[in-house]
């Protein structure tokens, strides 16, 4: 079996075992197919896209054991309308298989963004937004973190290490063989990944960098920066004293909307923002 393949068979036990039935609504089981030919692994490489959706969909089936997926298809349409158009404008457009959001049916605050494209957002902090402007505002920040790759660059390179030597054995190519170990080393990487976007948070820098990327995001697709700032000001107000979700994860909100405001300037509300705000308010209640 080729190496890839094997990938795709590891995360696809890790998927069953996570037991999250609902992912399929989001993406489809012939997805599992994998392209391209493998020959023995090498110790260390760069990881592949097609390596980092699929880890990104473990992450993906951890997170939906954690959270339940809402149910609600036109909202969920509507969320990945909204978030399509934000990644067409970012500085990775199109991961292996594309972008998917997909929301969470809790009342928490917060968004994860797994590796490859698949991004959460839950309920709570959709009702936290104001008007589309803002949701595009938090999509786009999740897209800065795919764009920019910080989930996969959590797994630790000793691990990935681990992980590319067991696949380049003889032993691992057959299926019984040391498929459970193999699993196990996978497990961790997968791990990694959870640990840091739903427990610790990426680092100050990356956050930044995600926020700066959600403005260009915004600017380009025609929606107004400032709906960032605005939203940021909300959560400050809600998130005081906050030690959970997205306020657990992220850094301090001040410094966040300090840093933002300071490159954004006042833009009044156009007709086109007017008109995306009624839209959201029917989609929203
Ligand atoms: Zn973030």
């Amino acid at each position: 079996m080729r190496r890839d393949a094997w990938l795709a068979l590891l995360i696809l036990v890790t998927f069953v075992v996570g037991g999250c039935g609902g992912m399929s609504a989001i993406i489809p089981a012939a997805a599992i197919a994998v392209k391209g030919a493998g020959k023995a692994a090498e110790a260390a490489r760069p990881i592949t896209d097609s390596e980092e959706y699929y880890v990104g969909r473990a992450v993906a089936a951890r997170i939906l054991g954690k959270y339940k997926l809402d149910q609600d298809p036109k909202l969920t349409q509507y969320v990945n309308e909204v978030g399509q158009t934000v990644a067409r404008k970012s500085s990775r457009p199109n991961p292996f298989k594309g972008y998917h959001f997909a929301v969470l049916d809790t009342q928490e605050i917060n968004a994860f963004a797994c590796p490859g494209g698949t991004i959460f957002i839950t309920r709570g902090l959709i009702q936290t937004c104001k008007n589309e402007d803002q949701l595009a505002a938090v999509l786009a920040h999740e897209v800065g973190h795919v764009a920019n790759k910080d989930g996969i660059n959590s797994i630790s390179q000793a691990r990935w290490t681990q992980v590319f030597t067991a696949m380049g054995t003889e032993a691992a190519k057959q299926y019984g063989g040391v498929a459970g170990n193999l699993v196990s080393l996978f497990e961790g990487s997968i791990d990694d990944v959870f640990k840091t976007i739903v427990v610790n948070g990426y680092s100050r820098q990356a956050e930044e960098t995600a926020d700066a990327a959600a403005l260009t995001e915004l600017t380009r697709a025609g929606y107004n920066p400032n709906a960032m700032v605005i939203l940021l000001t909300t959560m400050e107000a809600k998130g005081a004293g906050a030690s959970s979700g997205i306020f657990k994860t992220h850094p301090p909100t001040s410094e966040r909307l300090a840093k933002v405001k300071a490159s954004v300037g006042q833009s009044p509300e156009s007709q086109g923002e007017k008109i995306r705000t009624e839209r959201f308010k029917k989609m929203v209640s």
